[in-house]
């Protein structure tokens, strides 16, 4: 069986990023825990399925995703000022988690919850950067097809995998 809409996919998997010319190691699966999730439902990013389409038990893979099949371009839309209110608790910012360099959630005023990197403090004004972390990288992608199956109607009415032996993952 090859994987195609409305398989459930298991992959092993590692994911290297170029970093001024060095790849670094971003995220792997554990050994014996391989990635499952339901093929073509887009809960996976588009150029990760396109490049697995085909492939079947045993398989191994490595290949590049481009930004724009990936996380996106980086943006310089999405780095912007936010009020420094936005950041206090209790009239406070808490400088140990509002600094350079760490990943913060936010949340708009629709409840969405998203994350923001700061890039710069001052009294007034936290300049953050929206992008997903792997905006503007080509991502490796390298692995092996662990298994492949049809979808149950239940995973299919779910619109996600269910794990191994039945266990019902949410
Ligand atoms: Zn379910």
């Amino acid at each position: 069986m090859i994987i195609d809409k409305h398989k459930v996919v298991s992959v092993s998997y590692e994911l290297h990023v170029d970093n001024n010319g060095t790849q670094v190691l971003i995220d792997k699966s554990q050994e014996g825990q391989p990635l499952l999730f339901l093929f073509g439902v887009g809960q996976m990013i588009p150029g990760f399925e396109r490049n697995l389409q085909g492939l079947k038990a045993g398989d191994v893979y490595d290949f590049v995703v481009q930004p724009s099949e990936g996380y996106g371009e980086h943006s310089l839309d999405d780095v912007i000022d936010l009020p420094a209110d936005v950041f206090k608790v209790d009239g406070e910012i808490d400088l140990s988690i509002v600094k350079i360099g760490n990943i913060v959630p936010l949340r708009d005023n629709q409840g969405h919850t998203f994350e923001a990197k700061i890039l710069e403090v001052s009294t007034h004004h936290v300049k953050v950067d929206l992008n997903h972390e792997l905006a503007g990288k080509s991502l490796n992608f390298k692995g092996k097809v662990e298994s492949v199956r049809s979808a149950t109607a239940e995973e299919l009415d779910h619109g996600h995998a269910h794990g191994h032996g039945g266990v019902h993952h949410h």
